[in-house]
């Protein structure tokens, strides 16, 4: 068994320890990250974040999509075969993880291959498939980032050509003409979403009465009409109770008494942290009672020298959030100056059409008494929205109705998950609404939508100044 020395350990090379990882680097510290699987790169690159969205966007640039709203909704689809798709798919893979790699080389980080297992708060053993010893390294500090995986119940009988969960999928030999998704988050609705793209009959089951629960509800309701539009159909208040491997497919009994079926099933209904391996027993650290790792606000455990970051932690279980707790745990076990995690962030759902917001909904805001205005923008009203295609969406801006603070910004439509950064930007500068009316912008591009928002929520609180 070979013996190894660092001054950091990162398990996991999902964005959590990738980043956690170069950041120590960075600093001048020896470290060595392990990783279970053979490509390194997490569920973010190998299951979850970018195949989804190298899927979407070669979904919606083989059917032409966009066409359909120059062209019309019952234009025929063009035909896109599952090869068609995986080609891209498997390019964008292998350059991301050529590029991961000569990070992880440029940062003199080294890749150790195997699963780590706690042996004590400054040892951990790394364990081959068959379950030998390896290696054990000795290390001052440690980042568990071993990210999270598809809940798979022991009554769902998942296999991968018809019951599928979100990695399963991936692996999929020819596209359904029926697909039924369970869950109506984030990772179905994407999924329902890019499927009822492609033409597939989707049917979303859900146990809430509506999709994404999270969004602000005028959003929300945009998106129900825009899924429709594509033919999407959504069965809220229904919950399954028994899924079978039928001949054709799939039969999902619900508990009302309905049955479906489909040809394909993907079951959406959570994620679960990937603790199982570590032993973390062994250094004292006891899971939640949902199964994360607690962490302080600096994403320390209950054993200081032990850092946890990324979906072992809980929500909100982002590549984009958990890369930036990776980096900050880091920086607090070094002794680099740092920051607490910022309380507002940008939340990107790509279903089609894409949402993204930042700050609070409506929602929040009523139910914690702000004094509130909304200033809105359709995207008939933006000229650049006419000229690729004149899709459907809207910004919505909440501010202040005395400061003109901005509080609140949902968008969906095109673009929406790029140009939110402008409006994250303003917020993170207090910045009251007028700002977005004082300034030039491009023209024509999305962000004018600010603007066109500012200018209406400012008009109707103008006679108040
Ligand atoms: C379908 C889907 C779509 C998504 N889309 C988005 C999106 O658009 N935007 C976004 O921000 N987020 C998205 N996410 C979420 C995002 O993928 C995760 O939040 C992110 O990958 C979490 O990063 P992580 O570093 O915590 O863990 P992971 O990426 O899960 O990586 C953890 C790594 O640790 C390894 N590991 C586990 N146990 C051990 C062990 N004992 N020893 C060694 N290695 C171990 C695993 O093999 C894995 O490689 C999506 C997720 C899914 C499933």
């Amino acid at each position: 068994m070979e013996e190894l020395y660092a001054d950091y350990v990162v398990i996991g090379t999902g964005p959590a320890g990738q980043k956690g990882a170069i950041q120590a680097a960075k600093l001048g510290k020896s470290v060595i990250v392990v990783e279970k699987e053979a490509h390194p790169g997490g569920a973010s690159l190998n299951s979850g974040t970018l195949p989804s969205k190298s899927l979407r966007e070669a979904i919606l640039d083989l059917t032409d999509f966009y066409q359909r709203s120059f062209y019309g909704q019952n234009r025929p689809l063009r035909e896109v075969s599952i090869n068609d798709l995986n080609y891209r798919l498997h390019r964008i893979l292998e350059e991301e993880r050529k590029m991961l790699l000569r990070q992880f080389e440029k940062n003199r980080i080294r890749l150790v291959q195997g699963s780590a297992r706690f042996q004590d708060e400054n040892h951990v053993v790394i364990l081959d498939p068959t379950q030998k010893a390896i290696a054990r390294i000795t290390a001052d500090y440690f980042l568990i980032a071993t990210g999270s995986k598809p809940r798979n119940p022991n009554n769902v009988p998942f296999d991968n050509e018809t019951i599928l969960d979100s990695t399963r999928l991936l692996a999929i030999d020819h596209l359904p003409k029926t697909l039924i998704v369970l869950g109506g988050g984030i990772i179905g609705s994407e999924y329902a979403s890019f499927f009822a793209a492609l033409g597939t009959e989707v049917t979303v089951i859900d146990k809430r009465d509506h999709l994404l629960p999270l969004l602000d509800h005028e959003i929300g309701l945009h998106l129900q009409k825009a899924l429709s539009t594509l033919g999407l159909q959504v069965m809220g208040n229904k919950e399954p109770d028994k899924i079978i491997r039928t001949k054709e497919g799939v039969e999902v009994r619900c508990k009302d008494g309905t049955t479906l079926h489909a040809e394909m099933l993907l079951y959406a209904l959570g994620r679960e942290a990937n603790v199982d391996q570590l032993q973390v027993d062994n250094v004292g650290i006891s899971v939640d009672r949902t199964g994360y790792i607690p962490v302080n606000a600096l994403f320390q455990t209950i054993v200081p020298n032990i850092y946890a970051a990324g979906d072992v932690i809980g929500a909100p279980a982002l590549a984009s959030t958990s890369m930036e707790q990776g980096r900050l745990a880091a920086r607090h076990a070094f002794g680099a100056q740092t920051h607490h995690f910022p309380t507002f962030y940008p939340i990107g759902i790509y279903t089609i059409p894409e949402i993204s917001s930042c700050g609070y909904t409506e929602e929040q805001l009523k139910e914690l008494g702000f004094r509130y205005e909304i200033g809105r923008a359709y995207y008939y009203e933006i000229a650049r929205n006419q000229i690729v295609g004149n899709d459907p969406g809207m910004f919505k801006l909440l501010f202040h109705a005395d400061t003109l603070e901005i509080l609140g910004i949902h968008i969906i439509g095109r673009a929406a998950t790029e140009v939110i950064h402008i409006g994250q930007v303003a917020m993170s500068f207090n910045a009251r609404i007028d700002y977005f009316i004082d300034q030039v912008f491009n023209y024509p591009t999305y962000a004018e939508g600010y603007r066109i928002a500012a200018l209406n929520g400012f008009n109707k609180v103008k006679h108040r100044k």
